[in-house]
């Protein structure tokens, strides 16, 4: 961003102040994307680490809710964060 200075945001035609100046505003769009790309990565290791059961190595997983993954063959229950 070229501009220097605070930014404003406009609803209807009244005008507000945001808060921050145009530099803050790119350093945290650029925070933004940093976390986005970090994101990314954690969920692909994710992905990776239930791709197998950690206990009998099988690829016969069942995915429950969002982090519950049960193994068909061993029977076990674990949780995607703790792998
Ligand atoms: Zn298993």
């Amino acid at each position: 961003m070229e501009y220097i200075g605070k930014l404003y945001g406009r609803i209807g035609n009244k005008h507000f102040d945001t808060g921050y100046t145009a530099k803050e505003w790119d350093e945290l769009t650029k925070q933004v994307e940093t976390l986005k790309k970090q994101l990314n990565k954690e969920q692909k290791l994710l992905v990776d680490i239930v791709s197998h059961c950690p206990l009998c190595d099988s690829d016969n997983l069942h995915q429950y809710k969002l982090h519950h993954i049960h193994c068909k063959d061993c029977k076990e229950d674990f949780n995607k964060s703790c792998g």
